[in-house]
């Protein structure tokens, strides 16, 4: 085993709500470490939607899903979190005095006082179509995500799903790239005004809504693309000729190593007191997208809320003897700051 680092509290995901924790615990004197089996910190934000406008984090009217991260990080800095990235939480196990030891995939071993998992969706990955040989164009052509809205300019692009993220995809490059809608209803199930925007497209010849139709082959060599082959449920078929695949089918939410840890589960998510967030086991709590109790909104807000709770309530456990006086930011403020005071 390696040797251990020892931290007060340590964070399972540096998504917005995990980075987000980094900061309300430093602002109780904790220290953190932060692990996360993505290569970078932001999560959904970074993984899925870097580019899209986020409309509803207080005061922001709008602001970039990834620079919102770059905003979280700043705000945790003083703070000097250690980060773990590219490595997964694989192990917790309780310590004779009452701290748990996490392990992670790369062999890194933290000892700290409190646990948080702000571990969102578990180690996410997207649902991928049932085509033989698709994972030869994954990465290349074929594609979950979409990191740079440029990668498509002037490009046939084959977008594949119903939901919110097809259809803003497909209003977002309709003005770059040649876009074709398969789904195989003819119904979208995303925001009224999207489809509305959507349809409106189709009428005009902008993109094409290929429909009632699903996905039944790739064409190509090489890793790249030439065509992609629908078909309908009657069995009448097409070939849409085109460079890149976007298949957005939904993510799995597989919580994985963290589902053993013998916390109570509901439907796949940790459930937490919704005063504390504390988990069924003492000392481990749950925060943003992971947990689970009456009333819960899987929003960005909330976790943050929830970040605060908890930091609140790891308070007792890592320094039984003081006494928490709450204070405001504008009343302490932060290391290497302006001073805070009224
Ligand atoms: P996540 O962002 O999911 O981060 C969790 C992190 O934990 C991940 O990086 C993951 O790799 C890591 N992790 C998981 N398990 C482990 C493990 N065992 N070991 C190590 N690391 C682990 N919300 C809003 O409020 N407003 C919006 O407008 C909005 N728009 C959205 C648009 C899209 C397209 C999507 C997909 C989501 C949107 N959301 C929005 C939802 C928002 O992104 C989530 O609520 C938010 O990301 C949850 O944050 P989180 O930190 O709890 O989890």
């Amino acid at each position: 085993m390696s040797t251990p680092h020892k931290t007060d509290v340590v964070i399972i995901g540096a998504g917005p709500v995990g980075l987000f924790a980094v900061f309300q615990c430093g602002m109780l004197g904790f220290r953190c470490h932060v692990v996360d089996s993505l290569g970078e910190v932001g999560g959904q934000c970074v993984a899925l939607y870097p580019e899209k406008p986020i409309y509803d984090i207080p005061g922001y009217p709008t602001i970039d899903a990834a620079d919102l991260i770059v905003k979280l990080e700043q705000q945790a800095a003083p703070f000097a979190p250690v980060f773990h990235l590219g490595e997964e939480a694989t192990g917790l196990k309780r310590l004779p005095d009452g701290g748990w030891r996490l392990t992670t995939s790369a062999g890194t071993v933290i000892e700290a006082g409190a646990v948080i998992i702000a571990a969102g969706a578990g180690a996410f990955g997207p649902n991928r179509p049932p085509i033989p040989g698709i994972e030869v164009y994954e990465g290349r052509s074929v594609h979950y995500m979409v990191k740079r809205r440029e990668d498509f300019r002037g490009k046939r692009v084959v977008i594949a799903g119903g939901g919110d993220s097809a259809v803003d995809w497909a209003l977002s490059l309709s003005d770059i790239a040649k876009v074709m809608v398969v789904h195989r209803r003819p119904k979208f199930r995303a925001a009224f005004e999207n489809v509305c925007r959507l349809e409106q497209l189709h009428a005009e010849g902008v993109l094409e809504l290929v429909v009632p139709y699903q996905l039944q082959g790739l064409e190509g060599a090489d890793g790249q693309l030439t065509a992609v082959n629908v078909a309908t449920l009657e069995g009448t078929v097409r070939r849409l000729e085109a460079d890149a695949l976007l298949a957005f089918f939904g993510l799995s939410t597989d919580l994985g190593p963290i589902a053993q840890w013998h916390l109570e589960l509901e439907r796949n998510h940790l459930v937490v007191d919704p005063a504390s967030m504390a988990t069924s086991q003492p000392g481990i709590f749950a925060i943003g997208d992971v947990n689970a109790y009456p009333g819960k909104l899987k929003l960005i807000l909330t976790g943050f809320a929830e970040a605060a709770l908890a930091a609140h309530a790891i308070h007792p456990i890592l320094r039984p003897d003081t006494a928490l006086h709450f204070e405001y930011s504008t009343t302490r403020g932060v290391p290497g700051g302006a001073p805070g005071g009224v």
